[in-house]
């Protein structure tokens, strides 16, 4: 398949979207990010790689992180991670309090915000630290995309703190409930830099290989997790990873997927390639508005989905 064909002809169909959807504002620095702009990238599993637009422009990967953090935690304290969070869609939007409330503090899933944080939270008791997590998660990071060069800005982990009046309130809701282990303020500091990663769609779709490939990864060989996990955390994209949206996701796009608040997409074709897409424009669930047109019309062009 000339698949640098089908991403050309992608961006061209895209071009009108981009100016729809809009920019995250509730964390102020990414209010700053130009709107107008796409990439997408693919990798295949001989380590070939296509890409069309920015592709090298970083951008904050927010809840993409999440499918990291849950695979370290599920690697860590595998079944166990089940009993603090589910896996369970939600229907609610991702930051929403609501629920958590009257399931006493277990968050449905591990890609609501409530879930991540819990998620960050057995992390930081892994780890003993938020620095020690914190490293923790970017060596990981940088043994899933092969690349030592990735870091998390400061200025964007700090602006959501500012204005991380929600995401505390979930934390000291489940603290309340009896499901947190750590200090609240030193976690959510925690989960909000690990969302505020930046990487570009190139290496995005680079550390999702595993993830398309039964756990390990097929350039290098090495086992990043089991087929079984990896099989699982597919799953739980393809049923929370677009919150309230990740019905009509599966529905129009079919694979499994998680998006962040920064317009970034991955998603995975099991046994043939990973993706990532970003465009900062978003629809009103929080998901990018071009990214998911874009992904849409790559399973409609390629005939690629799922299902
Ligand atoms: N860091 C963001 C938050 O907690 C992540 C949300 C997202 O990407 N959907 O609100």
């Amino acid at each position: 398949m000339d698949y640098q064909k089908i991403l050309d002809e992608i961006y061209a169909e895209i071009k009108p979207e981009l100016t729809r959807g809009k920019v995250a504002d509730y964390i102020p620095a990414l209010a700053e990010v130009p709107q107008e702009q796409f990439a997408m990238s693919l990798t295949l599993a001989d380590g070939s790689f296509y890409s069309v637009g920015d592709s090298k422009q970083k951008f904050s990967i927010q809840s993409i992180s999440k499918v990291f953090t849950f695979t370290l935690a599920l690697d860590i304290y595998s079944k166990d991670l089940y009993k603090r969070v589910g896996v369970e869609p939600s229907g609610n939007p991702f930051n929403s309090l609501v629920q958590l409330e009257y399931e006493h503090g277990k968050p449905r899933n591990p890609f609501i915000n409530a879930g991540a944080i819990t998620v960050t939270d057995t992390l930081v008791s892994h780890y003993g630290s938020e620095e020690k997590t914190i490293q923790g998660i970017m060596d990981f990071l940088c043994l899933i995309s092969a690349n030592e060069e990735l870091y998390f800005d400061p200025i964007v982990a700090a602006s959501e703190m500012e204005h991380g009046d929600r995401n505390l309130a979930l934390a000291r809701l489940m603290r309340s409930f009896g499901n947190f282990e750590n200090d609240v303020h030193e976690t959510v500091l925690t989960y909000s830099k690990h969302c505020a990663i930046t990487m570009n769609t190139e290496e995005l779709s680079r550390a999702m290989l595993f993830l398309a490939f039964g756990g390990t990864d097929p350039i290098t060989g090495k086992i990043i997790t089991s087929p079984s996990r990896a099989k699982r955390i597919n799953a739980v994209m393809l049923t929370c990873g677009h919150y309230d949206a990740s019905g009509e996701f599966a529905f129009n796009v079919g694979l499994p997927g998680k998006s962040g608040v920064g317009g970034g997409i991955v998603a995975t074709i099991p046994n043939k390639m990973s993706l990532s897409v970003w465009s900062p424009g978003l629809n009103k669930y929080g998901n990018s508005h071009a990214g998911t047109i874009a992904l849409e019309k790559f399973t409609t062009k390629t005939e690629l989905s799922i299902f």
